[in-house]
């Protein structure tokens, strides 16, 4: 299927959904197993990954998005999206879990309080020579990355911050805020190169 889902748990995900139908594609809400079924791709937007793990692990979405992102669907994972996509998180609250998939190791909140947020601008070449602008929001970075993950984008002390894995993609600023649609047009790419 080429429609795409987006978690819709917590977080901005109607930011995601009118971008991704700006674009033309068929996005829809996902809340319920049934709902992940009927999607060939998924968000994950931004919010807080301890509430939105603790509410997917409730709706009993936890296990069949496990098993959706094994069984290889196209998943895209923004701030908190990234964190449940990775595969270990270096400070969950207790008990915090991810989903897992993307083979790094991530760092909650990972710029401190007086950078609690910022602006900058990326040099990502797999998306073209423009600079992008990112707005990062209590954002985590990706402390390391492991040989199945590639680094997509770095800040300029070359920390990462967007990473691709196959048809996964991370990235711990909110290309939904800022109108620049390239992270977008590239995961429905994928999605439909999958279908
Ligand atoms: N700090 C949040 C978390 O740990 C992420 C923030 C965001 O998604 N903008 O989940």
């Amino acid at each position: 299927s080429t429609r795409v889902g987006v978690l819709a748990l917590q977080g901005d995900f109607r930011e995601h959904i009118a971008v991704l139908r700006s674009l033309g594609a068929d996005a829809v809400p996902v809340r319920r197993p049934s709902e992940l079924a009927e999607v060939g791709g998924l968000v994950i937007p931004g919010g807080e990954s301890s509430v939105m793990d603790k509410l997917s692990r409730t709706f009993g979405l936890a296990e069949p998005l496990k098993q959706a992102i094994a069984g290889g669907l196209p998943v895209y994972g923004t701030c908190a999206g990234l964190i449940m996509l990775a595969d270990s998180i270096l400070d969950g609250i207790a008990g915090q879990q991810t989903l897992g998939g993307l083979d790094v190791q991530v760092r909650r909140n990972a710029f401190g309080s007086q950078l609690d947020s910022f602006e900058t601008d990326l040099d990502i070449p797999a998306l073209g020579a423009e600079p992008m602008h990112a707005v990062f929001i209590r954002a985590p970075i990706v402390h390391s990355v492991g040989e199945r993950a590639t680094p997509l984008a770095r800040l300029a002390d070359g920390r990462v911050v967007a990473v691709e894995q196959g048809d996964l993609l991370g990235t711990s600023f909110h290309p939904e805020m800022t109108g620049d649609v390239r992270f977008h047009e590239y995961f429905l790419s994928k999605v439909r190169a999958a279908a």
